[in-house]
């Protein structure tokens, strides 16, 4: 049993493995399906509980925060009173194209934002659907990194929450596959 404080240091210091205990993001996300279940086992939260993220500051135009993202590790910027990593591989990627490379919804906007057991905070690109919904932008590896893809900008592309968890581990012509039977199928039986 992996214990939740070595979870939460994993998560927390963004290390991306834990090489004592022999796990790394990608195996728990391969495994269990998601990093919800992670934050379940750190939180002890049940399934009745809603996580908290919680969100602080103001709205920040793409246009303020991109230009401060650059390729050097450790790299932090001050906004309103917190210190947010702008250094990241995921960060890089919001560089490259702020728009979801399946459906074309565009990143518009960054909030301030963590995890309530978690002390710092990061910063989330969101999008805004037809419906005023704020839509989560993530980085997607193009070869899943459960299936050996490079934690590198050549196998990372802008996708949203909803197209990536439909892509989920699939390797790229699986999800080539997927995206066609899918186009020929009614909507409802999705
Ligand atoms: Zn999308």
């Amino acid at each position: 049993m992996v214990d939740a404080g070595a979870l939460k240091a994993l998560v927390e210091r963004r290390v991306g493995s834990i090489p004592a205990l022999g796990i790394t993001l990608g195996w728990w996300k391969g495994r269990h399906g998601g990093l919800k279940s992670l934050c379940r086992k750190i939180c002890g939260f049940d399934s009745r509980t809603e996580h908290m993220i919680i969100r602080t500051g103001r709205r920040y135009s793409v246009e303020e925060i991109l230009k401060h993202v650059k390729d050097r590790d450790g790299s932090r910027l001050e906004l309103d009173g917190d210190h947010v990593g702008v250094s990241s591989t995921r960060m890089l990627t919001f560089k490259k194209s702020c728009v979801c490379v399946e459906c074309g919804i565009v990143g518009t906007h960054f909030w301030k934002e963590k995890h309530h057991n978690f002390s710092r905070f990061h910063l989330n690109l969101y999008a805004v659907d037809s419906s005023g919904k704020e839509i989560l932008m993530t980085k997607d590896h193009i070869i899943p990194k459960v299936r050996g893809g490079a934690n590198a900008l050549s196998n990372l592309q802008t996708m949203c929450t909803k197209c990536n968890n439909d892509k989920a581990a699939m390797m790229p012509e699986q999800w080539a596959a997927w995206k066609e039977l899918y186009k020929k199928q009614p909507k409802e039986k999705r």
